[in-house]
């Protein structure tokens, strides 16, 4: 039986990515060792970090005035870095679309109880249930803050941002774990981009930093490894970092060059969820909570039946025919398609076919 994997993280990898991996495990480039014995000093490995780079600097086009990090501790470490090292003792605020742009606004308020700077709500879509991206009015906006957090791609409930908003000339922060490399993003636009590498790089263990460089604090930041900064001049090498991890990222960014690269990615990612949307639009039996479709995102696709008791029914059935992780998050249930770069375009058609046979059977 064919396996499709909808796991919202850690997700499916490109198999000819894990296939490389296969054949050099035991033996990377006739080292005589496997990646992960490998120092992370030495020059095996330099070379390998150095093209993950170079590989994300191009296929994202970062410009040269930009850092890129490849950090620990996930995205939810760079929760509490931003207002470290960015919110220097001024407002910050916080478009929260989603659960995880909550925890990111939940952090800073923390701590702004031991560091001065003014965490302030921009605008929330929490009583909407976070079925949509909420607006708001760019002159509240104080245009000497120091930066604006959104999160491009609300990975639990299935929203996501593609025209970013007017936020004054304050520059944007953004959380993009779940879209990273999915779309194409215009990097300059931004102040700093992060992403947890489990969903759409890699596997676990890395987080992608992307920061404007005249960004980065010129004071000493209380803890060297929360200082983006003592990264920076470590090239990522300040402690030991996920070797693996890296390595399989960049093999993971060779990939998505093959394809074509990010606008080719895009365009894959498009026609493949369309399926999905499509499919479930013209459905009576299935429904989408994300009403506007300008704002659902190709990454993650929730929906649901008439009814819980069918909603359970369904995972079950689905589980036994293959389509594993289907389960929607437990803060929103229902299911969830997470379809990202690596999801093969086979599993959503699978999947449509399964649902309208679902359908057939259950509907009255
Ligand atoms: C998964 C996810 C996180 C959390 O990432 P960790 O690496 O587990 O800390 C944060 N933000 C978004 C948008 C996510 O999808």
């Amino acid at each position: 039986m064919t396996i499709y994997n909808f796991s919202a993280g850690p997700a499916v990898l490109p198999k000819p990515v894990l296939e490389r991996a296969q054949a050099e495990m035991l033996d990377y480039q006739s080292s005589g060792m496997s990646v992960l014995e490998l120092s992370h000093r030495s020059q095996e490995f330099e070379t390998i970090i150095k093209e993950a780079e170079n590989l994300l600097r191009e296929l994202m086009a970062i410009p040269d005035h930009y850092k890129v990090l490849f950090l620990q501790g996930g995205a939810s470490t760079q929760f509490s870095m931003i207002p470290m090292n960015l919110a220097k003792g001024k407002k910050a605020y916080y478009h929260v679309a989603g659960s995880w742009g909550k925890k990111a606004y939940t952090e800073a308020l923390k701590l702004a109880q031991i560091i001065p700077f003014e965490p302030l709500l921009l605008a929330s879509s929490e009583k909407d249930h976070f079925n949509k991206i909420p607006l708001y009015d760019k002159a509240v906006i104080d245009p000497e803050a120091a930066y604006v957090h959104i999160t491009t791609n609300n990975t639990i409930e299935g929203t996501a941002i593609y025209d970013l908003p007017d936020t004054n000339g304050v520059p944007i922060v953004a959380d993009m774990s779940s879209n990273i490399l999915a779309v194409r993003y215009q990097v300059e636009e931004f102040g700093m981009i992060y992403a947890g590498a489990q969903k759409n790089i890699g596997p676990a263990g890395v987080t992608v930093v992307i920061i404007r460089e005249d960004l980065l604090d010129q004071e000493p930041i209380l803890s060297s490894m929360l200082d983006y900064k003592v990264h920076v001049q470590a090239h990522s090498l300040y402690n030991t970092p996920p070797v693996y991890s890296i390595y399989i990222a960049k093999m993971v960014f060779e990939w998505i060059k093959e394809l074509g690269g990010l606008d080719q990615m895009e365009l894959i990612n498009r026609e493949k969820s369309g399926l999905l949307y499509t499919f479930i639009e013209q459905s009576t039996f299935y429904n989408n909570p994300v009403k506007n479709p300008k704002d659902r995102s190709l990454s993650n696709v929730p929906f649901t039946t008439p009814s819980e008791a069918l909603d359970s029914q369904f995972i079950k059935e689905a589980e036994k025919a293959g389509f594993k992780n289907i389960k929607g998050h437990r803060s929103v249930g229902g299911m969830r398609a997470s379809i990202y770069n690596a999801f093969p375009r086979e599993g959503v058609i699978a999947l449509v076919n399964f649902m309208t046979q679902f359908e057939a059977q259950n509907s009255k």
